[in-house]
């Protein structure tokens, strides 16, 4: 515990100065602290990014520094899922499986980036809402606003895993165009972890455009069966006839 720390402590003191300059990605490590969870003993490091103007968290487990085939979650800001509950996506079920995950490791990251609604920030991810509220996938939706159906950029994670000295890595992901765009950034990727959660009636179309649209490497989904419990509004959306699951 104490060595891990004073590493850390090395790197920010390291870090202090530190500027890529240019126009790519730069961050810079400014703060850590211990960090109990639910999901276990973490540390967490505070990134501050002078050419995105966020600033970006890591969630660390035991001893990466220099590590080989670290397991990695690269987690994107979901206000409406993460802090809300939302069942529109499934980003807080990832975030709790990828936490409960590591929690079971000796070590291992995850970066939570401030890149809300896949890019294009809060306001635009509820525009995006409304949209799907009228059929739009949510790619289609993203699209309609002007953007591309996915704006975020891996150069910050790539540049916050060099940062913190993690040699190679086994991504927990079922993305493969996260894969990728890390791999261009310089990220050595030793191994895949894939993370499945289970859907729900709001999210089943959000999950489908995923693996259909976006190569997301899911299995097929099958068929919804609606328990008797389960209310109207559910039912409704498995159908396809509320906005909910259109709107997933
Ligand atoms: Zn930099
Ligand atoms: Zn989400």
């Amino acid at each position: 515990m104490h060595a891990r720390k004073l590493t850390l402590e090395e790197l920010i003191r390291a870090d202090a100065d530190h500027d890529c300059g240019g126009s790519g990605a730069c961050v810079k490590l400014v703060a850590a602290a211990e960090l109990p969870t639910r999901f276990g003993e973490f540390q967490v490091v505070a990134f501050d990014s002078p050419t995105d103007g966020k600033e970006h968290a890591a969630l660390i487990r035991g001893d990466i520094f220099d590590g080989e085939d670290v397991p990695v979650r690269l987690h994107s800001e979901c206000l409406t899922g993460d802090t809300l509950g939302s069942l529109r996506c499934d980003c807080r079920d990832q975030l709790e499986l990828a936490l409960t995950e590591l929690g079971r490791h000796e070590a291992g990251v995850l970066l939570y980036l401030r890149q809300e609604g896949r890019g294009i920030g809060f306001a635009n991810k509820i525009k995006a809402y409304q949209l799907q509220e009228q059929g739009l996938d949510t790619i289609q939706a993203n699209e309609a606003l002007g953007f591309r159906g996915d704006e975020r950029d891996y150069e910050v994670a790539a540049h916050m895993l060099g940062t913190l000295r993690v040699r190679s890595i086994r991504l927990m992901s079922n993305n493969p165009t996260k894969i990728d765009d890390l791999a261009q950034h310089g990220v050595k990727i030793t191994g895949r972890i894939p993370l499945v959660v289970p859907a729900n009636p709001f999210n089943r179309r959000y999950l489908e455009t995923k693996r259909l649209k976006a190569g997301h490497l899911l299995a097929e989904l099958p068929p919804l069966t609606i328990h008797e419990q389960v209310d109207s509004m559910a039912r409704d959306a498995a159908n396809g006839h509320a906005g909910a699951e259109k709107a997933a």
